[in-house]
């Protein structure tokens, strides 16, 4: 837990988002910001602030986290098959475009949002 990280604060209820899913490590939101018809944030509750502090010992809760990603974007208006799909992207430091230094996942989808991006 860290005291004033906007993510943390969410976790815990103490400002608001539009939540679509909560669990005892995984809390997932619309994104306040978002940059496509679907554009959910998916955060561990437990602070981690990036990528970068990822370690073999993590594969367990980020496993689980991955596997999460196609169902809340299934169950939340990404388009199903293969003509649907969805984008996982995940900045991480500041050469990487993150602006929140708690761990995240952007579910990205119901166009193509993609065009252009790596
Ligand atoms: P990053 O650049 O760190 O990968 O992405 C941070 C994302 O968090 C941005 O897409 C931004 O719109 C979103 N965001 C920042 N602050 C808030 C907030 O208070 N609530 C929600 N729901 N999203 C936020
Ligand atoms: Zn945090």
């Amino acid at each position: 837990m860290s005291e004033n990280c906007i993510f943390c604060k969410i976790g815990r209820g103490e400002i608001p988002a539009k939540k679509v899913y909560e669990d005892d490590d995984f809390v997932a939101f619309h994104d306040i910001n978002p940059a496509a018809p679907v554009h959910l944030l998916l955060i561990p509750r437990r602070h981690i602030a990036s990528m970068q502090d990822v370690t073999p010992e993590d594969a367990g809760w980020l496993g689980r986290m991955m596997a999460m990603a196609p169902r809340l974007a299934a169950e939340n208006g990404c388009n199903p098959g293969p003509q649907g799909g969805f984008r996982i992207v995940v900045n991480s430091g500041a050469e990487g475009g993150q602006e929140v230094p708690h761990l995240h996942f952007h579910i990205i989808g119901g166009s193509r949002p993609w065009a252009g991006r790596a």
